[in-house]
């Protein structure tokens, strides 16, 4: 059922690897142009691979390097985004990381980073995007939270924090959005194969499959219909919703 985001125009940040990259060609071959965040000259390189990909669906593509932690960065990629594109239906808030460690060794320089990137970062690009979403009263905002919001994590206290913090802060967006035609809502991967679990042991990963009913951790594929749901019109009636593909691991 191809055409579900036909004429919407997306902007997604983290898209030059893993999940975000995923998102980014699949809306555009459900019909959407799109802005592809990325956060630095090493992911250039890999945004560029995306944008072809999004080019062969016909669809626009604009690539902007900004670090989302940030606030200037992010007003200058907001505006810049809406510049190109005219107008932002879809903004998706995926840009993370993954750093561990127990929190009595955690250097209090890896956890502010930790919330800077995976939590600012969403506060951020809405706070930027919402403003015009009002004006037009229309929009799907989506944000990537985990599973592990709901399970927690040995050493990634700092991690599971934010992505409980993103789906809370949904829920009060959403009570804030009201009545407008605008829907905030998340989706929480389970394990999910991406360069993001590239540094995890086997014998971990092995203990993370044992633990899913499913006893495989989830493809890029197996995420991106829930976002590609709660970016169309078919979510309207969607409001501070979280959808968790992760084969059953966690069970809300
Ligand atoms: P990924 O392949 O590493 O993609 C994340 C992207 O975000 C990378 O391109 C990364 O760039 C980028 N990024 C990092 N910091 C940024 C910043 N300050 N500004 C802009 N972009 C930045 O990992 P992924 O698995 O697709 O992760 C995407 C989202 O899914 C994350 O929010 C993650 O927490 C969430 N998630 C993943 C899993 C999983 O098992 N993979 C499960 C649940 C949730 P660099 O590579 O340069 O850091």
């Amino acid at each position: 059922m191809p055409g579900r985001l036909r004429g919407k125009k997306a902007l997604i940040t983290g898209a030059s690897s893993g999940i975000g990259a995923g998102v980014a060609v699949a809306f555009a071959k459900e019909g959407a142009d799109v802005v592809i965040n990325y956060p630095n000259k090493s992911q250039e390189k890999n945004a560029k691979k995306v944008a072809a990909e999004v080019r062969k669906q016909k669809r626009k593509v604009f690539l902007i390097q900004a670090d989302v932690s940030k606030e200037a960065p992010v007003k200058k990629m907001v505006n810049t985004a809406l510049k190109k594109l005219g107008h932002i239906d879809i903004l998706v808030n995926n840009a993370g990381i993954a750093t561990g460690a127990p929190v009595e060794k955690m250097p209090v320089s890896m956890w502010d980073q930790m919330i800077n990137i995976n939590l600012r970062s969403v506060f951020l690009c809405t706070h930027f995007v919402l403003p015009h979403m009002y004006k037009r009263n229309k929009g799907k905002i989506v944000s990537t939270a985990s599973q592990l919001a709901y399970l927690g994590s040995q050493n990634f206290g700092h991690y599971c924090a934010t992505k409980a913090a993103i789906i809370a802060f949904t829920k009060s967006l959403s009570r804030e959005i009201g009545k407008r035609n605008i829907n905030a809502n998340c989706v929480a991967p389970g394990a999910t194969y991406t360069p993001l679990l590239e540094d995890v042991e086997d014998d971990h990963l092995a203990a993370i499959k044992s633990m899913i009913p499913k006893g495989e951790l989830a493809k890029v594929e197996q995420i991106i219909p829930a976002f590609i749901y709660l970016a169309s019109e078919e979510a309207s009636h969607m409001v501070g919703q979280t959808i968790s593909p992760n084969g059953g691991d966690s069970m809300v």
